[in-house]
């Protein structure tokens, strides 16, 4: 999907630098057929009854999206759908025809609204007559970037990204992008849903699973845990080679995700180290609690280089450069974003602050520094 307006904070994938395992996570489905992987249409068997498929998505740096389809009964649920795409249909039709052993779909259940996971739903919902489980602010959120419309971009949008000091070439392109592209992504939304909520246990089959929710990434992303099957579906809450984007938008140009982030890491540390972790990108892994250590590491090393800068007044454009080796140019709202996820959280642990200069554009700077110089 093309990047465009606060609609796109779609995915992981701008933070996406490769944060190396050096070997300390497990993956043991890699030495299987075609790389350990299911190839399209197919599905893989993890543990009796739970069946990994994987589809395409069109954003660089993802490539696959896994879905889980659960043994429930008499039919199977289903865990997130897929990207809006008759390409997908057709390999979701080979599925229906091959995996399902003649029972139907009888639950879809999204881990959150980003249109990867969501993009399908209603129209698998049509096809099956199954009802979508979701948590509210997921739904909702999807449900409102569905609607939401207007013919230019809105003067907010601009506002917010010229504050981070984008050029003046860059906010051109942001309106040429256009706004409220995220209906394209997904077949209309159910208008209905049933709720799931933090710590609902869920039975699906045998089966009782704990709904974990994780914040940062998107608004109450649920993923799913069975003691039972010694099972975590972490959406893209944890993920084993890249790390989830989080990222601020301009609906919310105060939003913390960063410490929401980190702050819902720790509801994981009660499940077992050995919990075989489901991502939806990237390969079935075992080593959650290093990863998530990696993953918070991850994000000390970039707070740890802002604040190094911040001596001297930055915007938030001028970090950039500092926190991404690699060329954003193509991704600057995402790469924005997350900079400012990360400025953020300094901001709110008293170590930074910021002010609007003359240009009207923030300027961040260390509060010991701004101290000293007044
Ligand atoms: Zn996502």
């Amino acid at each position: 999907m093309s990047e465009a307006s606060e609609n796109d904070m779609t995915e992981p994938g701008i933070d996406g630098t490769p944060t190396a395992d050096n070997g300390s996570l497990q993956y043991p489905f890699a030495d299987r057929g075609n790389g350990g992987r299911p190839g399209d249409g197919e599905a893989m068997e993890m543990r009796p009854g739970v069946l990994w498929l994987r589809m395409p998505v069109p954003i660089p740096g993802l490539d696959y999206i896994n879905l889980w389809l659960l043994e429930d009964g008499d039919g199977w649920t289903l865990v997130d759908t897929g990207f809006r795409s008759s390409k997908l249909q057709a390999i979701w039709e080979q599925v229906f025809e091959r995996h399902l052993n003649g029972r139907p779909i009888t639950r879809i259940l999204c881990t959150h609204f980003h249109p990867d996971h969501l993009g399908l739903a209603g129209w698998l919902q049509e096809r099956w007559q199954a009802p979508l489980w979701m948590s509210h602010g997921e739904w909702c959120f999807g449900r409102m970037l569905e609607l939401e419309a207007a013919p230019e971009v809105p003067r907010d949008v601009i506002d917010f990204y010229h504050r981070l000091g984008f050029s003046d070439a860059q906010l051109e392109a942001i309106r040429k992008r256009g706004f409220g592209n995220f209906s394209k992504a997904v077949t209309p939304i159910p208008r209905s849903f049933h709720r799931i909520a933090d710590g609902d246990r869920i039975l699906i089959g045998a089966h009782g699973w704990e709904v974990i929710v994780g914040r940062g990434h998107s608004p109450e992303h649920a993923c799913l845990y069975s003691p039972d099957l010694n099972l975590l579906i972490s959406g893209d809450q944890v993920l084993p080679r890249i790390s989830p984007h989080i990222g601020v938008y301009p609906g919310e140009p105060d939003a913390t995700p960063l410490t929401l982030y980190l702050q819902s890491l720790e509801k994981f540390a009660h499940l077992p180290t050995d919990v075989l972790v489901l991502p939806a990108h990237g390969d079935p892994f075992i080593g959650l609690h290093t990863r998530i250590a990696m993953l918070k590491r991850h994000h000390q090393v970039r707070l740890d280089a802002l604040l190094g800068a911040l001596h001297r007044p930055h915007t938030a454009t001028a970090t950039l450069p500092l926190l991404f080796k690699r060329d954003i140019a193509d991704h600057i709202t995402l790469a924005a974003g997350e900079a400012v996820a990360h400025l953020h959280h300094l901001m709110r642990g008293g170590q930074i602050t910021r002010r609007l200069n003359a240009a009207g554009i923030y300027e961040y700077s260390r509060s010991d520094a701004r101290l000293a110089a007044e």
